[in-house]
């Protein structure tokens, strides 16, 4: 572990205050720094695709608020919109036009949402949607993959790893066994053991949640086959599916995920990027199951900062830029040359490592194994990876700080500054070979 206290004394000493007050010294604990043996940076400011720590050292940034900040920080027609919302007043609890006009944009973009409802987190998105499929299915039971992360929603918040036709156990305290006996847990890209679970129980599934593309092991793509499946298979036994696009929505091109594999979900869950950096999460999809919500429909969903007035202009502003200013083909092209120039200091290295990649999400695994879902996503050596980590650091390319995260490129990074990536790389994988 890297001694923090000498390095960068001021976010050392900032860490040790706030742990006393606040648990961990964090409010999100993928921020704790604990997957890579040390303490975290604390961060002073930040503007387009840089960070800036207490000490005064610049990092470019791939975790992007872990992933909304996708046009870069600061970016100044986001902030002028911001602005102009505030002066307005921050906060009504009653309706503005900037909700339906960002939900007017999230429709547009997105071809199987035809309604949409806002909320203030991506877990609040996931959980309402998981209720609405119940609610409008009136079945109970709900399939998830290994590895995929929903938010803290309790039902969801069940071991990775479980076999097909196994119900779920808590992976948290807290969480009780009531809570999680109707999610069924499968292993990501198994196709065979989905059609197991819908031949045994297809007529009480009320919903399928996945994240289409995988951020949330590293980077795991699917197969075709399994999107085909599982379309087929919810459809046939009239059980919702749903995309939670949380991380991928306006990510992998303006039509998320589902555009990028030309799927149609019956539900979607947004947040991250919609918000512009500011706390929004939606749900949305066909016009029928959406109208079963209150005060449309029966099932009760409410939220006191929901549709906040500051968060849909940053939304607005950020949604109008990717569309405008579509910055997917360069992120797709800056993404590439990273991972060339990764995979090849890698080898130069000597240094077995996985590259996983989809537009600007990427995972740089430390195994020698393909990675498809967690089982071979474990078999990196978090070690190295965590070794790398700090050596990335040391040279000011501030990567997601567990081996089981995607890094995130942004649209304010230059050519410079994507060469500069692969340099520190070079560097780091000399260095983590000689151990
Ligand atoms: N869904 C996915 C795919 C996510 O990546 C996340 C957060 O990382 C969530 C849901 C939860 O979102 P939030 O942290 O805004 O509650």
């Amino acid at each position: 572990m890297l001694d923090l206290s000498t390095v960068r004394p001021a976010s050392a000493a900032a860490f040790e205050r706030a742990k006393a007050v606040i648990p961990g010294g964090v409010n999100s604990p993928a921020r704790a720094f604990g997957g890579v043996g040390g303490s975290p940076l604390f961060i002073a400011r930040a503007d387009g695709p840089f960070l800036f720590d207490l000490d005064g050292n610049r990092y470019l940034d791939f975790i992007g608020s872990w992933g909304p900040m996708i046009l870069g920080h600061c970016h100044p027609a986001v902030v002028e919109a911001t602005i102009a919302a505030l002066k307005n007043g921050s906060s009504y609890g009653a309706p503005c036009e900037l909700e339906t006009r960002l939900a007017e944009m999230v429709i547009d973009a997105v071809s199987s949402v035809e309604m949409v409802r806002f909320v203030s987190s991506g877990t609040e998105a996931t959980m309402s949607a998981i209720r609405l499929a119940r609610g409008f299915t009136g079945r109970d039971l709900v399939i998830k993959f290994a590895g995929c992360y929903h938010g803290h929603v309790d039902s969801l918040l069940v071991s990775a790893g479980s076999s097909a036709l196994t119900l779920g156990v808590p992976n948290s305290p807290g969480v009780p066994v009531g809570c999680t006996q109707d999610t069924i847990v499968l292993k990501f890209n198994d196709t065979a053991a989905l059609a197991e679970v819908f031949a045994a129980k297809g007529d009480k599934i009320a919903g399928v949640i996945l994240e289409p593309i995988v951020g949330n092991m590293g980077l795991v793509p699917p197969t075709a086959e399994f999107h085909r499946e599982l379309r087929q298979l919810t459809q046939k036994h009239g059980t919702l599916l749903i995309y939670d696009e949380v991380m991928t929505g306006f990510r992998l091109g303006y039509g998320g995920a589902q555009e990028l594999l030309g799927d149609k979900p019956d539900l979607s869950c947004f947040g991250k990027i919609i918000g512009g950096g500011y706390p929004v999460g939606a749900y949305g999809g066909r016009a029928d199951i959406m109208k079963k919500i209150m005060p449309a429909g029966p099932v009760f969903q409410a939220g006191t900062l929901s549709g906040n007035p500051v968060a849909m202009a940053a939304g607005i502003a950020t949604l109008n830029e990717l569309k405008v200013n579509p910055p997917y083909p360069r992120l797709e092209e800056q993404s590439k040359r990273i991972g060339e120039g990764l995979l090849k200091a890698a080898a130069s290295a000597n240094v077995p490592v996985q590259f996983n990649r989809v537009g600007s999400m990427w995972t740089l695994f430390f195994t020698d194994t393909p990675v498809s879902d967690l089982d071979t996503a474990k078999t990196s050596d978090t070690k190295r990876f965590g070794r790398f980590f700090w050596e990335m650091m040391d040279r000011g390319v501030y990567l997601p700080c567990s081996q089981f995260e995607a890094a995130f490129t942004c649209g304010a990074m230059t050519d410079e500054h994507i060469a500069t990536t692969i340099q520190a790389g070079a560097e780091s994988f000399q260095a983590v070979a000689k151990g």
